[in-house]
């Protein structure tokens, strides 16, 4: 396989430094709506906090990728004496939960690191986090080249996994004889 120099962009979260204001997900979810910031909808952000103020528990967990079934099984973390939940560190937007899917429609909600045209300086959530939470940085790296999929084709992946394709196929064959 050939090889490609990549960028690959990581924000590292200080999770001691979240004070759970939520303003990452406000962000988030309004640069994503469509056109940018003329709707604001946590349930839309790409960036969750786990927020339980009576148990001093706020973390922020970034949309990951999508997956047509759920795990086979369960973990649990206790860290420093606090319990979190099930899964409450993945990242997936898997049938077992509705976290990280977009609430009318069910189509899985991805990170994309806020690509935009032009390129942005650091992520929308990045800029925002005034405690200093999500730091973010960019280095290069020799990676093998591979199709990257887009969101568009994550959605229809999960429409198909939920609908069946040839339900999918009539859909867009009805959809595009009405034009
Ligand atoms: S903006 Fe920063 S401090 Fe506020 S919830 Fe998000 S990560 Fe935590
Ligand atoms: S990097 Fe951008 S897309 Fe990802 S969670 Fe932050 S604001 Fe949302």
């Amino acid at each position: 396989m050939a090889k490609i120099k990549k960028k690959i962009k990581t924000i590292t979260v200080d999770a001691d430094k979240c004070n759970g204001c939520r303003g990452c997900e406000i962000v988030c979810s309004g640069f994503h709506s469509i056109p940018k910031y003329s709707t604001i909808n946590p349930a839309r952000s790409r960036i969750q906090v786990v927020f339980r103020p009576l148990e001093d528990i706020w973390l922020p967990i970034f949309a990951g990728e999508y997956s047509p079934a759920e795990c086979m099984g369960r973990e649990k973390y206790l860290i420093d004496e606090k319990n979190y939940d099930e899964c409450e560190f993945c990242r997936a937007s898997c049938p077992a939960r509705d976290r990280f899917k977009e609430p009318d429609s069910g189509l899985p909600l991805r990170c994309d690191m806020c690509e935009d045209e032009p390129e942005l300086e650091q992520p929308k959530c990045v800029e925002w986090c005034i405690n200093d939470v999500l730091v973010y940085e960019v280095r290069e790296e020799e990676v093998d080249e591979e199709e990257s999929i887009d969101d568009v084709e994550i959605g229809l992946q999960s429409l198909v996994d939920k609908h069946g394709l040839k339900k999918i196929v009539e859909t867009f064959t009805r959809m595009s004889q009405k034009d």
